[in-house]
């Protein structure tokens, strides 16, 4: 489509959202054609009230009701009993005033003539029955009932309760029934008890009354009574029928009953729909009372569509929103259904509450009415009756991957490669708090709402913004005295977030988990929660910070408080915040460097790796894990052992592994083994970036080692610190950044060589990727924190990984392996030893024998 012609939406119904829409699409010069079912438009002859954020909306659009020609601005608005005696007097109109605008009441169609005639000249069809539609990559093509077709860019459904475009998204649906009919009448009307501008509620017995000025000498009228569906739904009373329902209410209501000829009464049924939350696909969406029909007893059906209309319109407008349509219609549906929701529910809510029907719940309701304090009134009101207005838009990434997120990406489609991060949470948690807490993470982050395009038809994989699905969360129950309760994470890490790949063509990236297993402990809960994500978006750190973001959201949200929503910018790949004389060709001859020194001490020391025990084909890989970790007081004699010996805790834990794999081989002379360390380069970014930027920044360097046997555990542990601490200061982890841009596979198809050589030859089949002391909190509002580490997922560069991690004075060791490469009992046994050469290493060393 070229971007130079305008957007062509087709808008079904020319009701309240129809017509509203119609002009704002127009504002933002798109083209706008509207059909509409009745053949002349003649609203019905009731009324309403527009309140001040429909007002607000509207002004947005520069809509004037011309209130001096038609309506009322409300003045007040009592709420009384059926007698007439005031419950409550509401500051309604001091909340007007707050917000800047006027509610205003007036004839249905008088609203209509007003929204009429700023739509001015944008094509109406009359008469025309929309039956279904169709989409395909031109846009959508609309059928009406009397054969007609029409062909737009995008097609918004506004065709109200029984919306036609509705019923084809979402397939058959029931109504809710509220359980009474609704009379509505409008009358040229004066009584003593009429003051300018007023609304009267009177409330009885499952029955409710309302008189509305509308200005110039007239009222509007409603009345409900509870009764089945079957009565309300086909209402065939008379209007005695009604008078004798309100005998013995106030003067005035029965007066104004008796004013209304009977054929000027209309009766409808009282009922809303279950909420959806997803109101469009493709090109296709809805607005109004299509989307998100509401009970009346808010009176905001209308405000809802006109402000739908708004943030619509203004959502096309936004920069890009022409090149990926469906993007923008999810983006503006994400926009309004926080806050059409809670309209849906408040109007259901309030109606049980206002037809009650039986002494207790009439006590409770006006009570209710009676009591809540006047600033909580005030600011309830004013919450529904402020045009939140059109939140800016949320940073979406729109890129193709970077050559380090590709190769993982390449890597994850053969076999799965998540990180995984866990920690143990003590105390009562609420799953519904979890979830919000999650969309709240999901819209902080723009990398956790993304998918990816793959490469299959020619352009490369790229990332591309989400329309709106949520983290999922899993939650599971786990008896408190089931035999493997301590430990039932492991398995379930085991089972499914080591062996399920994250789905990158739906996303997101990350998905949550949580075991809970009540009165675990001395009756206190005790839960683990698990994120897993995908190597491309996530590395350890982002993995660790993002669930501790989590349970703090949860822990404000758990505290009353209202956590931020907004979202973090959208950064760049890693590859181009690379230092300046590291970027692009000039990273060239620094890489070339570094290829030519490894190549060399791999021709000169042949360094061994982890000889696999049988082969596995790529697709069948399947990483497990193994969990180890070292007591409070072993971390402490590592710790103080390595400062004596000139080492890193790192350098210790990796020259344990080696010596693990030496001996399981029973290696008699000295020999040289690789192993991996990746090395986190966020701060040597251009710009840096800090530690809760969702996004991987670790580049993996192979140290090769010489082990001698029986040579003590820290010669090795100084010589692996001594390597990283030199290659770190040459800036070969950075340099490396550039490897996968230069030699790395370009598309999915092209990745095979690749991961052969990496799997034969690559100097990473052994790895220890650790994460250091990491100040994970030990509480976080209400809970209690334990046990936090990381878990790695290998896919199809290496045998063993091994994480780790020092948080609440514990050190956490992972070994993760690939099946049947190394069979699990293998896989215990290097741990057991790496852990036993530790150990020995400690044992055997006293600060007097230290260097
Ligand atoms: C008794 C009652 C009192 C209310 N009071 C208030 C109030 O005081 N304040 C308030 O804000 N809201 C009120 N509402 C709600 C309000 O009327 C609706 O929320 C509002 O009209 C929704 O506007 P809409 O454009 O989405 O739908 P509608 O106004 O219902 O418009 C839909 C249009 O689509 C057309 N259409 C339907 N099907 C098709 C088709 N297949 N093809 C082509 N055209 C089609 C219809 O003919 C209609 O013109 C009240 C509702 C009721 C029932």
């Amino acid at each position: 489509m070229p971007s130079q012609q305008p957007l062509k939406a087709l808008v079904i119904g020319a009701g309240i959202g129809g017509l509203t829409c119609a002009t704002a699409l127009r504002k933002v010069g798109i083209d706008v054609a509207v059909y509409e079912r009745a053949t002349e438009l003649r609203a019905a002859g009731s009324g309403l009230s527009v309140m001040s954020n429909a007002l607000t909306a509207l002004g947005t659009l520069g809509i004037d009701l011309g209130l001096d020609k038609r309506g009322q601005v409300a003045e007040s608005f009592v709420v009384l009993d059926e007698r007439g005696r005031t419950i409550r007097d509401l500051p309604f109109k001091e909340v007007c005033d707050q917000v800047g605008a006027p509610s205003v009441c007036l004839s249905r169609s008088d609203l209509q003539e007003a929204l009429l005639d700023a739509t001015a000249d944008c094509p109406l069809h009359l008469g025309a029955v929309a039956t279904g539609f169709q989409t395909d990559d031109t846009g959508v093509t609309v059928h009406f009932a009397d054969g007609r077709t029409a062909h737009g860019d995008l097609l918004i459904g506004a065709d109200g309760f029984h919306s036609a475009v509705r019923a084809q998204l979402v397939g058959p649906e029931t109504s809710q029934d509220s359980g009474y009919v609704c009379w509505l009448g409008v009358v040229p009307f004066d009584h003593p008890q009429l003051t300018p501008g007023c609304v009267r509620h009177y409330w009885g017995s499952g029955q409710r009354f309302g008189l509305i000025d509308i200005g110039h000498g007239r009222v509007y009228w409603w009345g409900t009574k509870n009764m089945p569906a079957e009565r309300s739904h086909a209402w065939d009373g008379t209007k005695d029928d009604i008078t004798q329902a309100y005998a013995g209410w106030a003067d005035e209501v029965r007066a104004v009953i008796e004013a209304t000829p009977a054929a000027d009464i209309l009766a409808v049924p009282s009922r809303d729909r279950a909420f959806l939350e997803r109101w469009g696909e493709g090109p296709v969406t809805l607005l109004g009372d299509a989307a998100h029909p509401m009970l009346t007893t808010l009176g905001q059906g209308s405000a809802m569509a006109i402000e739908d209309a708004v943030v619509l319109a203004h959502t096309l407008a936004e920069p890009g929103a022409r090149d990926d349509l469906p993007l923008a219609l999810r983006t503006y549906e994400e926009r309004r259904r926080d806050r059409t929701r809670s309209m849906v529910a408040a109007s259901r809510s309030m109606s049980d509450l206002e037809q009650a029907d039986t002494p207790a719940t009439r006590q409770a309701r006006d009570d209710y009415f009676r009591l809540t304090p006047h600033q909580e009134l005030a600011r309830q009101n004013a919450q529904a009756l402020t045009f939140p207005g059109i939140p800016s838009p949320q940073p979406r990434v729109r890129r193709a991957l970077s050559p380090l997120e590709r190769w993982y990406w390449i890597a994850d489609r053969t076999s799965p490669l998540n990180g995984i991060i866990r920690t143990r949470l003590h105390g009562h948690l609420q799953l519904p708090l979890l979830r919000r807490a999650l969309d709240i993470l999901q819209a902080r982050h723009p990398l956790l709402r993304v998918a990816i395009s793959g490469d299959d038809g020619g352009a490369p994989a790229a990332f591309r913004p989400l329309a709106g699905q949520p983290i999922p969360l899993r939650h599971v129950q786990v008896p408190a005295d089931a035999p493997d309760a301590d430990t039932r994470w492991e398995h379930e890490v085991n089972a499914h977030e080591l062996a399920e790949g994250v789905d990158w063509h739906t996303g997101p990236l990350l998905r949550a988990v949580l075991l809970t297993r009540e009165g675990a402990e001395r009756a206190e809960d005790v839960h683990d929660l698990i994120v897993t994500s995908s190597h491309c978006i996530a590395d350890g750190m982002t993995g660790l910070s993002l669930l501790r973001e989590w349970i703090d959201i949860a822990a404000q949200l758990t505290d009353g408080q209202e956590p931020s929503t907004t979202s973090r910018r959208a950064l760049p790949a890693a590859e181009d915040l690379l230092p300046r004389h590291l970027r692009g060709q000039a990273g060239d001859s620094p890489l070339t460097a570094l290829m030519q020194r490894d190549e060399e001490q791999r021709r000169l020391l042949r360094p061994r790796r982890i000889t696999p025990s049988q082969p596995v084909p790529f697709q069948l890989r399947r990483t497990r894990m193994v969990h180890r970790s070292l007591t409070t007081e072993e971390l402490r004699l590592l710790v103080s052992a390595c400062q004596r010996h000139d080492a890193t805790v790192h350098g210790a834990l990796a020259a344990a592994m080696v010596t693990a794999v030496a001996q399981e081989t029973d290696t008699q002379q000295p020999t040289h083994f690789s192993i991996g360390s990746p090395l986190d380069f966020r701060s040597d970014l251009d710009p840096a970036v800090c530690y809760d930027e969702a996004g991987t920044y670790a580049a993996t360097l192979p140290s090769h080692v010489r082990y001698q046997p029986g040579a003590p555990l820290w010669d090795m542990a100084r010589a692996i610190s001594q390597d990283l601490a030199d290659r770190r200061q040459r800036e070969e982890h950075l340099a490396l950044v550039n490897l996968l841009d230069r030699a790395g596979p370009k598309t999915s198809a092209d990745g095979a060589a690749f991961m052969r050589y990496m799997d034969e030859q690559g100097p990473l089949n052994l790895t220890l990727s650790n994460l250091g002391r990491h100040d994970f909190p030990d509480r976080m509002g209400p809970w209690r924190m334990s046990h936090t580490q990381l878990v790695a997922g290998i896919s199809v560069t290496g045998a063993v990984v091994a994480t780790a991690i020092t948080t609440h004075g514990q050190l956490a060791w992972n070994f993760s392996y690939v099946d049947d490469i190394v069979p699990t009992p293998r896989a215990h046994h290097l741990a057991d030893a790496s852990l036993h050469a530790l150990r020995s290493a400690l044992s055997s060393d006293t600060p007097e024998t230290g260097h």
